[in-house]
């Protein structure tokens, strides 16, 4: 990282095909520090024939080497790439709070367990394998799974390093060829990604890092580009539906993780103290801008006022604080856009008879006054049709909804057009298997929240997406599948001779 003459982080580089190049027609844009509004780092964009030249260097990479490259190189070279990022782990989580605003000792929890998605893509590099299709005497069946192509990786803001592992690591261990283009809120990150990848000793081109704008900028160019086979995406909805108009054009395959607005159900006979824990926890986690958040807390109406006055109590305890400070809790919003969208959900929260039990405001005294910061915040008496119930805010908002029993609680929860994530609590074990079994979601945790690792699927039903990432499923949307049939007796019939 250079400091250039004004006290900002430089970042003038692209990195395409292995070097790093200065942008062909892009510019400088700022990052801004989201706790202070003004700029930190000063990074590098691409336009268009940036993307271009991106994308011809992740070509010719999947054309040289790289794709002749049997699976347990492939593999070596991530598990060197897992070595290097954990040795950075916490230098970059500091990066990732000063890009974002997110609480340190959030980042360094989340940017410290990386480097196992690195390794676990690494242990399945050389385990891609077809099956045998047994059928009768006079053929040989059998299938290959093959890397997908050029991968378009698009990603969020929220967790931005998360998110990149959870595509490089798939994209990399099915052999395929990645254009990373970071959100323009969170740029530096992925480009000290890029000096590991160099590192490591990827060929050139198999990875490159191309920051830029989303509509009208480096993302929407990846997404049209011809050459590009795939788009993966993480983000809102509405950006996914612009890159499958964009991407239709070359009927691109596409993965996608996007919102959610997840119902953390909690139930009478439950350990109320640990539900609790779990539901404020992750009510105010990332200041409320991860889409696996509980912002929907259903509460079963015998504890309904005990969780209420409870999530209020924790509610005062949260230290909202500068991002570096290692007291801190619950640090800003990631940019005033996001910080005046949360504002306008209070309101909406409030003009549809919501109760406002604690925060809604933001934080101005002192240093907080240029910053973005909200209070930790808390609606009770909400009904599952409000806006604050229905549509994703992005901001530390807990909406409380009563429920009496299980079929209501059901019928609530899945009343929702995403699918992403859900909680419950229970301590009936038949009850919670029960209640489970029946919730629309990529993920159902019991008894716990959050739980998200390396091993686990985890994508969205409905409008929380398209595909899986984490786990061996996300290996699938990397690959094509291509079945060959041998003949073993080189005969075929004369459609004509008679
Ligand atoms: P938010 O609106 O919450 O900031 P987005 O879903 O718009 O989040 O952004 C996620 C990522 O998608 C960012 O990297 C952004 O640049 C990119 N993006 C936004 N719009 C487009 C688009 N039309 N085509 C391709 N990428 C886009």
């Amino acid at each position: 990282m250079d400091i250039g003459h004004q006290g900002l982080a430089r970042y003038p580089h692209l990195f395409i095909g292995g070097e790093w190049v200065a942008p062909e027609d892009g510019g400088m844009m700022d990052s801004v520090d989201p706790s202070t509004g003004r700029p930190w780092a000063t990074v590098a964009w691409g336009g268009k024939r940036d993307i271009d030249r991106a994308v011809a260097a992740a070509r010719a990479a999947l054309d040289g080497p790289w794709g002749r490259m049997p699976g347990h190189e492939r593999a070596a070279l991530l598990y060197r790439l897992a070595d290097l990022y954990q040795a950075r782990a916490a230098e970059l989580a500091v990066l990732e709070s000063r890009d974002s605003g997110r609480a340190l000792r959030e980042s360094r929890a989340d940017l410290g367990a990386h480097h196992n998605w690195y390794r676990w893509f690494a242990s399945l590099a050389d385990k891609i394998w077809g099956r045998t299709v047994p059928m009768d005497d006079s053929v040989h069946v059998f299938t290959s799974r093959l890397p997908v192509g050029v991968v378009g990786a698009i990603t969020p803001w929220n967790a931005p390093m998360l998110t990149t592992a959870w595509k490089l690591g798939p994209a990399l261990a099915t052999g395929c060829t990645v254009v990373l283009k970071p959100a323009e809120l969170t740029p530096v990150t992925a480009l000290e990604l890029a000096k590991m990848i160099e590192q490591a000793g990827f060929p050139p081109g198999v990875v490159n890092v191309v920051p830029g704008y989303g509509a009208g900028g480096a993302g929407e160019y990846l997404t049209a580009h011809p050459d590009v086979d795939k788009i993966a995406f993480t983000g809102e909805g509405n950006t996914a539906k612009a890159i499958l108009r964009t991407g239709a054009e070359t009927l691109k395959r596409f993965s996608f993780e996007l919102g959610g607005k997840a119902p953390h159900i909690i139930f009478a006979d439950a350990d109320i103290d640990q539900a609790l824990n779990a539901a404020t926890g992750s009510a105010w986690a990332v200041c409320g801008q991860s889409c696996a958040l509980g912002s929907r807390v259903l509460v079963e109406r015998p504890v309904y006022d005990r969780v209420v006055e409870a999530f209020a109590a924790r509610a005062a305890k949260v230290r909202v604080g500068m991002p570096l400070d290692e007291a801190t809790h619950m640090g800003p919003q990631a940019s005033a856009e996001q910080l005046a969208k949360t504002l306008s959900y209070v309101g909406y929260g409030k003009d549809e008879g919501a109760e406002l039990i604690t925060g809604g405001n933001r934080l101005t005294e002192g240093a907080f006054g240029d910053g973005y910061f909200v209070q930790p915040t808390v609606f009770a008496g909400v009904t599952n049709q409000m806006r604050i119930a229905r549509e994703e805010i992005f901001g530390p908002v807990a909406a409380l909804i009563p429920f009496d029993g299980e079929d209501e609680a059901v019928a609530i929860a899945n009343d929702t057009t995403y699918g992403l994530t859900a909680g419950l609590w229970s301590q009936d074990v038949g009850r919670a298997h029960r209640v489970a079994a029946r919730i629309r979601a990529g993920i159902v945790w019991v008894n716990t929240y959050r739980y998200i690792r390396w091993t686990t699927p985890y994508g969205g039903f409905k409008a929380s997406g398209w595909g899986r990432e984490n786990g061996v499923e996300a290996l699938d949307s990397y690959l094509e599948t291509r079945t060959t049939v041998v003949s073993t007796t080189g005969r075929f019939p004369d459609a004509y001779a008679n």
